[in-house]
């Protein structure tokens, strides 16, 4: 028998609250993560996407606020804007049905006025929401108040350890006062984010939800022998045979994403992309008529990838086979959300395919091989020399498209396409105390390079 909210820990105030969201009954990882965060130590959390993990971590934050105290007592980092904007609203959700006016939640986003973000601050907000380097840009100017902190979120928390990211990370821990908690989430935490994990937490609890199952159970996973060539070909026939009521269709590299969705466009299918260096409007624009069913084709980078909640997403289609075995996870686990079912197929060249036999491995996945046929998905036994694969193919197989998308970006010379990086994958690349070495370091070059008199 599960327990309540209550059970846990958790006020009557907050529960009634959930109740308007018709949530009664806390899911897996809420009944293990909330009575580990109410004890006040430090956590590790994995559990599978879309399982509830964002109230498992809010709830114990709104019953330890001190509401009669002005000035932030919570941080939650992101890697991603899209997933603070998420987290911000289901912040603001929670407060507003709780009928909590005294609380106050700030969205601090890299990308967005920060002016703007320093007036919401004056008002002395006690959750702020956001990326790494704009909050610590904005401790160091003394706008965020961190003497207050009682605990610190680090949300898809395996992404936020990482280079790039990390000491950004550990320079806003240590503004902090010595006995706050960490809270580190994640759907996969390998044995490198532990060991990182240790640098910054203290002796933290284990809270997995789910029986090692990192991909919800509903998706069945499914790879279709192809050329690199006839990639967007196969698409088309899937979206044709399949009818997704929403696809994210996932691709590697960003030049490619405005190709492909000026191409499904062109063949009358609504579709629109989210990448990194999209403008802020454009991801806000695009990921709400994916919601709303505008559109039904999505087509993303691995940043669409983390952490986003868009229901009814039936159909994950990887046109290029994920970078690392975990992004296939957070791929797939797009689908499939609260017990929903969900299908995520892969598009691979023969060269590709040994790809899939990794993922199984990982995961502990069953793939099955697939082919559209007359308009259906069948079982498909094919085999390389099933396919039309001439020198150039198997180079571009090889080079996981890259010879193809010169041609194409040749063809569309889009100046923003052209200045996109090759294999973008973060939405904020490289933060804060990392720029400042980065230009540091420039001048320092600069200076040698300059002949003295
Ligand atoms: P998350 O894993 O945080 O992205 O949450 C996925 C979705 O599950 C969100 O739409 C939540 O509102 C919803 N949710 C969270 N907790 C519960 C619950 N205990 N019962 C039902 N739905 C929930």
């Amino acid at each position: 028998m599960n327990k309540t909210f209550q059970q846990l820990g958790i006020p009557a105030v907050l529960e009634e609250a959930l109740g308007k969201q018709q949530i009664f009954m806390p899911t897996d990882i809420q009944e293990k993560m909330i009575p580990e965060m109410m004890a006040g130590g430090d956590v590790i959390a994995r559990s599978e996407t879309g399982s509830g993990k964002t109230l498992a971590y809010l709830l114990p934050i709104y019953a330890n606020l001190d509401g009669s105290l002005r000035g932030t007592q919570a941080i939650i980092l992101t890697p991603t804007h899209e997933l603070a904007s998420q987290v911000y609203k289901q912040a603001e959700l929670l407060a507003e049905s709780a009928g909590m006016a005294n609380v106050g939640c700030a969205l601090i986003i890299g990308s967005a006025n920060i002016a703007r973000q320093m007036d919401r601050l004056k008002t002395k907000p006690q959750i702020v929401v956001g990326s790494t380097g704009r909050i610590l840009d904005l401790i160091q100017r003394r706008k965020i108040q961190a003497h207050l902190v009682k605990t610190i979120v680090l949300d898809e928390g395996d992404r936020l350890l990482e280079d790039g990211h990390i000491a950004d990370v550990e320079a806003v821990i240590k503004t902090t006062l010595k006995d706050r908690q960490i809270v580190l989430l994640s759907a996969s935490v390998d044995e490198e984010t532990r060991r990182r994990a240790k640098r910054i937490m203290r002796d933290p609890s284990m809270a997995h939800a789910g029986q090692g199952a990192l991909v919800p159970k509903g998706i069945s996973h499914y790879y279709v022998l192809t050329t690199q060539r006839e990639k967007f070909v196969e698409l088309r026939k899937i979206l044709a045979g399949e009818r997704p009521v929403r696809a994210m269709v996932f691709i590697n590299n960003p030049e490619n994403i405005e190709v492909t969705v000026d191409k499904l466009c062109h063949h009358g299918i609504q579709a629109d992309g989210i990448y990194g260096k999209s403008g802020k409007l454009e991801r806000k624009n695009a990921l709400d008529a994916f919601r709303s069913g505008k559109i039904n084709v999505l087509v993303a980078s691995d940043i669409g990838a983390r952490g986003l909640d868009i229901p009814d997403v039936t159909h994950i289609i990887n046109m290029d086979v994920p970078e690392e075995a975990t992004f296939y996870l957070h791929r797939a686990g797009r689908s499939g959300r609260k017990g929903q079912s969900g299908v995520a197929i892969t598009l691979v060249t023969p060269y590709e395919r040994r790809w899939i036999h990794k993922y199984e491995k990982a995961w502990g996945l069953q793939f099955v091989q697939k082919e559209m046929s007359y308009g259906e998905l069948i079982d498909s036994k094919k085999t390389k020399k099933d396919l039309d694969v001439g020198p150039r193919e198997r180079k571009a197989d090889r080079t996981n498209g890259a010879e193809e998308v010169k041609v194409v970006s040749a063809v569309k010379k889009t100046a923003k396409a052209k200045s996109l990086p090759k294999n973008e994958v973060q939405e904020e690349p490289m933060g804060f105390l990392a720029k400042k070495a980065k230009l540091k370091a420039q001048k320092e070059e600069n200076r040698r390079k300059t002949p003295k008199k």
